[in-house]
């Protein structure tokens, strides 16, 4: 046993958007606790995972210690669906020993006690039964740490927060935590293709649209055999990097590089990449019907590159009846940029490879190309035949 008041460490996890759903919010609850146990399995602890009115929580075997809690938490701020994550203690349902423990807590936080740091608790009651009132239960901690350590509260911007809830059977007592993804469990809005390029957009919309609940497979275009593998080993390493945010990801490469050759020569240069782009559709199209995949996601933005003009948008929509995500579609490229930052792909992205587009530069790229034109180039190439063959052509490569 030891001598601390502070109960036995877990972890305290704050539901976003979830918590807005009405009649299907169980099912919303359970896909995002199937998708936590999955993510702590790697930790290789035994943890148990449970629902608590309105919060979940994850309770460590008996004797773990507040890294291993704080380990768990690390993970689990990576599982779209939570808001924050904190760890905490869990504590007796008595007031007396929820005292004891905030007391304790707040003279961990050695520094902020050195400089008389301004503190507050915030509690709060899921079971109303417990014989203190929130506010009551503020002033009890409250003036019990102030009397310890000489610290001055402060209800408005406090440095240091205490928090205590109050739950059915025990109570969570914390300071801070970490922020989470936000949005929906990956999972429940279905699955999706993401036309994965090495570049910097592409993986970040794969991460947006993981975080609006779906779960993504990874399809990715080589210029082989007119190129090197890196643009490969690159898409690879940028799937392993964000499968954090899922599990169970896959990429698919397509051998892309003769197909490309054709476009070339079919002649209509100004053409082409709009043609490359309609040919990578209709195949990607092909590829998600056979894995069940219901939409296709790619890193578009408006006006980004002449590819991405409104007028090209539509050519490429016309090309295939699933729809086209496009959720970068208002963004800068300054935002992407930052978001490619926090998630940890840029610094993949921006290595160097040769990408297959490089293969298709015309001097001038048209801005406006016309269906109609394009629906010729593919006659010539037989578009709906060869996106099938390339379909064919696939390899899986698994994490
Ligand atoms: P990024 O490559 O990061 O997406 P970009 O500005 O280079 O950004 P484009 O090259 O115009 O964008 O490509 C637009 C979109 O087309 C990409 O976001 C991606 O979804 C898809 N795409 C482009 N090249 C490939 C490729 N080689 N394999 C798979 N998808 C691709
Ligand atoms: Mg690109």
């Amino acid at each position: 046993m030891t001598m601390s008041a502070l109960g036995e460490p877990c972890v305290l996890l704050k539901l976003g958007e979830i918590v807005l759903k009405g009649k299907n919010r169980e099912l919303f609850e359970r896909r995002l606790i199937s998708n936590i146990r999955d993510a702590l399995q790697e930790l290789g602890l035994k943890l148990d995972v449970r629902r608590r009115h309105g919060v979940i929580a994850i309770f460590l075997p008996d004797g773990s210690s507040a890294e291993q809690a704080l380990a768990v938490a690390e993970r689990v701020a990576d599982v779209p669906g939570l808001v924050w994550i904190h760890p905490a203690w869990r504590v007796a349902k008595d007031p007396d020993a929820v005292l004891k423990a905030g007391v304790e807590l707040i003279g961990e936080r050695e520094e902020e006690v050195a400089r008389k740091a301004t503190f507050a608790v915030r509690s709060r009651r899921r079971d109303k039964r417990f014989p203190l009132r929130s506010n009551e239960l503020d002033r009890f901690v409250g003036g019990a740490i102030n009397d310890a350590y000489g610290l001055p509260v402060d209800l408005r911007k406090p440095e240091l927060t205490l928090s205590i809830e109050v739950d059915r059977d025990e109570v969570f007592v914390f300071t801070g935590g970490l922020p989470g993804q936000g949005g929906l469990p990956v999972g429940s809005s279905g699955r999706a293709l993401v036309l994965m390029s090495g570049g910097i957009d592409s993986p970040v919309a794969a991460y947006r649209m993981m975080r609006r609940g779906l779960h993504v497979d990874f399809l990715h275009f080589s210029g082989i055999p007119f190129t090197t593998s890196e643009s490969i080993y690159k898409a690879y390493a940028l799937v392993r990097k964000l499968d954090r945010f899922q599990g169970k990801s896959r990429l698919w490469v397509v051998p892309f590089g003769k197909a490309q050759q054709s476009i070339r020569n079919s002649g209509q240069d100004r053409l082409a990449v709009i043609a490359q782009r309609r040919l990578m559709l209709k195949t990607a199209e092909e590829v998600a019907h056979r894995i069940r995949a219901a939409a296709l996601v790619t890193g578009d933005a408006l006006g980004q590159v002449s590819s991405q003009t409104l007028t090209n948008i539509t050519a490429q929509d016309h090309a295939v009846e699933l729809p086209i995500l496009r959720p970068l579609v208002g963004w800068d490229k300054t935002e992407i940029m930052a978001e490619a930052r926090r998630i940890g792909t840029l610094e993949i992205s921006e290595l160097p490879d040769e990408d297959c587009c490089s293969l298709l530069a015309p001097k001038r790229a048209e801005t406006r190309a016309k269906i109609e034109d394009l629906k010729q180039i593919e006659k010539r190439l037989d578009a709906e035949e060869l996106a099938v063959q390339l379909a064919d052509s696939i390899q899986e490569y698994t994490l």
